[in-house]
């Protein structure tokens, strides 16, 4: 019989790469503590109009890109293909905005998006982001970006971009719109299709275009920073000054854009050259309309989202795997000192050590070869002589030094065995 693979489009992350996603994970943890942002939690699967909502109809993702299904109570689902709109319809279900002040709040988990799948592309994906809402202060938007470039950092990632830009406010963008298709419109016949599309339905999504013809066209396109209010302008001006003061340095990118209405001011992506063609691993921007529109009080935000996949393949690149360091390893022969030796793992176990035990019942020889392999400093021995006289030889592995202790002593030299390993540990 055939076997059953993976979807088209998901992996599984196994042991030897999964020390690289908890790294991740413990860094964003520790860092997000520092900043008192709280973690939220929200349902993988929500309403399809949540989305269609939330991201808008035009966009690709709600176009041609999500999981929807009809579950069998005739509800239409949608697999989240992204976090902001779950995270706000949360917000606004439970009224967080009374409890007053800014939310602070991040998460991490599976999106879903039908794409073709290559290297930091998948169908199943993995998203840490962060959401702040009740604040339209530049300041949050500044704390924001600092926030993922701190995270990004301390994952010791470098070679790192930001570019930056400012998309005003909804009637800078209503100008800069009448502009773009102004200008666009003579040159209509030669854009890619789906940016002829755009040019009615949702034209600043032309300026993301990868088509090449299209991207010459727009070398000459005006500029949406020519068409920011002097609040809009100064407001950006503001943030500048702020990131530079925090020693964040950006790139101004006037052709970063969002496409929906309920997008102002800032917008952002942090991207890498050794990603190749996959280069963006954060992307993030205000959404000072959104909350409105998913149907909650006024309420500004900010949010960003980085793709865990593309760092785990930046780490990967700077740092070679380590596999869980063992400290002992537990060797035992002959049912007596089997039994012992699971009662004096469990003794190791409780008091902290990494403790693998050897259950092959195979010949001695053979389980101290898997100890050596198992990178222990110790082992502990166990074989007819031991069990009878409740012993055991504790053998270190790289000096070969070897001396027998009474079972019943273990508990009392813990904090010795401790000292030597993290000793010996250290010496490499
Ligand atoms: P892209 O241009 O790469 O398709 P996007 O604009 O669709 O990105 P966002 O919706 O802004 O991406 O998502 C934020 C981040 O999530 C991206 O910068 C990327 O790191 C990651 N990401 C998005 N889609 C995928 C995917 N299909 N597989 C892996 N990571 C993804
Ligand atoms: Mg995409």
């Amino acid at each position: 019989m055939s076997s059953i693979q993976a979807i088209r489009g998901t992996r599984d992350i196994l042991p030897d790469e999964v020390g690289y996603w908890q790294q991740i994970e413990a860094i964003a943890r520790k860092i997000f503590a520092t900043a008192v942002y709280q973690e939220i939690r929200t349902p993988i699967f929500e309403q399809t109009a949540l989305f269609e909502r939330g991201m808008g109809e035009a966009t690709d993702v709600v176009s041609k890109e999500m999981y929807t299904f009809t579950d069998r109570g005739d509800r239409a689902i949608t697999l989240r293909p992204e976090g902001t709109a779950g995270v706000v319809r949360s917000f606004v279900e439970h009224g967080m905005q009374a409890q007053g002040g800014v939310q602070r709040l991040w998460y991490l988990g599976s999106m879903f998006r039908y794409e073709r799948p290559q290297a930091g592309r998948q169908r199943q994906f993995h998203q840490l982001g962060v959401e702040v809402l009740g604040s339209a202060d530049f300041r949050a938007d500044a704390e924001a970006i600092a926030l993922a470039t701190t995270i990004l950092q301390a994952l010791g990632l470098k070679n790192l971009r930001i570019e930056l830009n400012s998309i005003g406010n909804g009637d800078d963008r209503q100008k800069y719109r009448a502009a773009l298709v102004n200008y666009l419109t003579p040159h209509q016949a030669d854009l890619d299709s789906d940016s002829q599309d755009r040019l009615t339905r949702n034209p600043l999504r032309i300026l993301d275009s990868k088509n090449s013809g299209t991207q010459k066209i727009l070398k000459d396109a005006p500029s949406i920073l020519d068409y920011l209010s002097p609040d809009s302008q100064q407001r950006f001006d503001r943030l500048q000054q702020l990131l530079g003061d925090l020693g964040i340095v950006c790139n101004i990118n006037d052709r970063l854009v969002r496409g929906l209405d309920y997008y102002t001011h800032t917008v952002f992506e942090i991207q890498s050259d050794d990603l190749g063609s996959q280069a963006t691993v954060c992307a993030g921007g205000r959404y000072d309309g959104l909350v409105a529109e998913l149907g909650g009080p006024d309420t500004p935000g900010i949010g960003w989202a980085m793709g865990l996949e593309r760092l785990v393949i930046l780490l990967q690149q700077i740092q070679p795997a380590h596999p869980d360091p063992v400290d002992f390893y537990i060797v035992s022969k002959g049912e007596k000192a089997e039994t012992q030796a699971l009662v004096l793992a469990q003794i190791l176990r409780r008091s902290g050590f990494r403790t693998e035990l050897d259950l092959s019942g195979s010949a001695f020889g053979k389980q101290f070869k898997r100890g050596d392999r198992s990178g222990a400093i110790a082992c502990l021995v166990l074989g007819d002589a031991e069990s009878e006289s409740q012993t055991a030889q504790l053998k270190w592995l790289k000096s070969g030094e070897q001396s027998t202790i009474e079972q019943a002593n273990l508990p009392s030299m813990i904090e010795d065995l401790r000292t030597q390993i993290s000793r010996l540990r250290n010496d490499g």
